[in-house]
């Protein structure tokens, strides 16, 4: 018991500082729909804060191809993948995944956070030197704390402190960044990146996660990671990248060998999700449309990709207009410190291939009333 008193009390003191600092989160239920809709508590709304880029976490294509693989596998793994969890679904995935991404090999992992905190420490260790852009996400971070290396951070997109950080690096060099920031929606110069590394004789390894299926881009990197959980719908993690690396992080990766193997209407779901951004390109088409839309409509500049940082600064207001524009009937979630930096808190606003123009419009129009109240 007393031991549960001290427990309960470092919890509570904890609370405390979170509430002080304004850090404390709690969960929203929110039930999500086709086509951008959702309601949260009983009220329905427009989503433009959700990852599902191409409307397709609710297809019912990707529904139809979970559900029969339930019936014929089940629904869950039942081991790690090195155990019996590696079912004939996560074969097929990789090899489409190695393809899509022009790499020898791939694997796929439990989720993105579990394929970069896998990954990261299994390429470089105590004795090397990670060099990441500051605005990495953090499962990034997480992997490179969990390497021993040494880490050096560089300005966001600022590739001559990133070859200046680089100058007299202990042990094997890895360079970590994003394709597509995930809070700002900019994009690395990864053509640029590309020729550093190999000037340095760096790995360039990146994350994916907001590019895979809506902006694919000319990549250098041999390591390419990413999500299966944002455009395409369902799940999961990947790595790509030269067949001996795959190879060897299937025996050094411990958060492949350590956890079970995704569930295969999971997989499948993925696998459908694969098909449909070969057979309909205009899904990733119309996601892109809209943003630039939306832009055009508030006097920003043209976006970059599908995801808009609108900064407000101070979070108070942040959340005010959040607040306002889910009064209105529109979601989209206030992004404070410590996800982005002190005095940017911001709304995120992100477009899928199922909004229509009304929805794009009607965002616009509430979003300027906001600003102006
Ligand atoms: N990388 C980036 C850039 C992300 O935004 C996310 C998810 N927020 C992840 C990795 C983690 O992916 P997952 O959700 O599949 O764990």
């Amino acid at each position: 018991m007393r031991s549960l008193g001290s427990l309960t009390r470092y919890a509570e003191g904890r609370l405390e500082r979170l509430r002080d600092a304004g850090q404390h989160r709690t969960l929203k239920p929110t039930r999500r729909m086709a086509e951008g809709r959702a309601e949260r508590a009983g009220r329905g709304l427009i989503s433009f804060c959700d990852n599902d880029y191409l409307s397709l976490s609710c297809d019912p294509r990707l529904i139809a191809a979970a559900s029969q693989a339930a019936e014929q596998f089940g629904v869950g793994a039942g081991a790690s993948r090195l155990i019996t969890g590696d079912g004939p679904l996560n074969e097929q995935l990789e090899t489409r995944l190695a393809a899509k991404k022009g790499l020898e090999a791939c694997r796929v992992f439990g989720s993105g956070y579990l394929a970069n905190i896998g990954t990261i420490p299994a390429l470089v260790g105590k004795g090397d030197t990670i060099v990441m852009d500051a605005l990495s996400h953090a499962c990034m971070h997480a992997g490179a704390r969990l390497s021993g290396a040494e880490i050096r951070i560089f300005r966001h997109n600022d590739l001559a402190h990133a070859e200046a950080l680089m100058g007299d690096a202990p042990g094997q060099l890895l360079v970590l960044t994003e394709t597509v920031f995930s809070m700002d929606g900019d994009l690395a110069p990864l053509a640029d990146l590309g020729a550093l590394c190999e000037r340095h004789d760096a790995w360039l390894m990146t994350d994916d996660a907001h590019g895979f299926g809506v902006l694919e881009q000319d990549n250098p990197a041999p390591l390419q990671m990413g999500t299966l959980s944002k455009a395409a719908g369902a799940y999961g993690g990947y790595v790509c990248g030269p067949a001996p690396v795959i190879d060897m992080l299937t025996s050094r990766a411990r958060s492949l060998v350590y956890t079970t193997g995704l569930p295969a209407p999971v997989l499948a779901s993925a696998l459908s999700a694969l098909d449909v951004m070969d057979a309909e390109p205009e899904r990733a088409g119309r996601a892109k449309a809209h943003a630039a839309h939306f832009c055009k409509r508030l006097g920003l500049p043209a976006p970059e990709s599908v995801i808009v940082p609108l900064i407000i600064g101070e979070e108070a207001r942040a959340m005010a207009i959040s607040a306002e524009l889910e009064e209105a009937g529109y979601l989209v979630t206030a992004i404070r410190p410590p996800t982005v930096p002190q005095g940017t808190s911001r709304l995120r606003i992100t477009f899928c291939a199922g909004h229509s123009q009304a929805d794009v419009d009607g965002l616009a129009d509430a979003l300027q009333k906001a600003l102006r109240s």
